[in-house]
């Protein structure tokens, strides 16, 4: 039998949903429009976002449903599971509030508060670190679409890359 690799779409969409379903506990700042308060939405937001769904139980939890409905269901584990880590990473590294609040992260949560991760270098979300990691991945998916027709776009918007793909072979030529 022929080992399974991550080649179908909807395992790949499920892996790179994986990187930013941790922060569905940030929708709480939709209940002020649900609400027509504000507050109501800031409450929900300042209080849940950063625990809800950014800890290992979640991870776990997401990580074990997608490989479920997943074709390489191992490989689909491990790559949640690291994808879910990379944003965990990345809200350590760079997700500082312009307040200097931190967002610590209680990784064991729901069974325990303890530890709060947290990362005195972390610099402020709106600083020229992300705007630079931005525009290198933008790049990098531009190079994606132009040498191979396809991006993580295409998981989302079917059609875009090759539109996409042709736009840029035309302007920059065939690899
Ligand atoms: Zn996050």
């Amino acid at each position: 039998m022929a080992q399974k690799g991550v080649n179908t779409k909807k395992d790949r969409l499920l892996i790179t949903l994986s990187g930013i379903i941790p922060d569905i506990d940030g929708l709480g700042i939709l209940g002020g429009v649900f609400y027509d308060n504000k507050i109501i939405g800031l409450e929900l937001w300042s209080t849940y976002h950063h625990v809800l769904s950014h800890n290992l139980p979640f991870c776990i939890l997401i990580s074990s449903l997608f490989a479920a409905i997943s074709q390489a269901q191992l490989r689909v584990f491990a790559l949640t599971t690291l994808c879910f880590h990379i944003h965990l990473f990345c809200d350590l590294v760079g997700s500082r509030g312009p307040d200097n609040y931190q967002w610590p992260i209680p990784y064991l949560w729901p069974f325990y508060n303890q530890p709060q991760l947290v990362w005195q270098g972390q610099w402020q979300l709106n600083t020229w670190p992300n705007m630079l990691i931005t525009v290198f991945f933008l790049g990098f998916i531009l190079y994606m679409i132009w040498k191979k027709g396809e991006s993580p776009i295409g998981l989302l918007f079917d059609g875009v890359d090759k539109k996409m793909t042709i736009a840029l072979r035309g302007r920059f030529g065939t690899p």
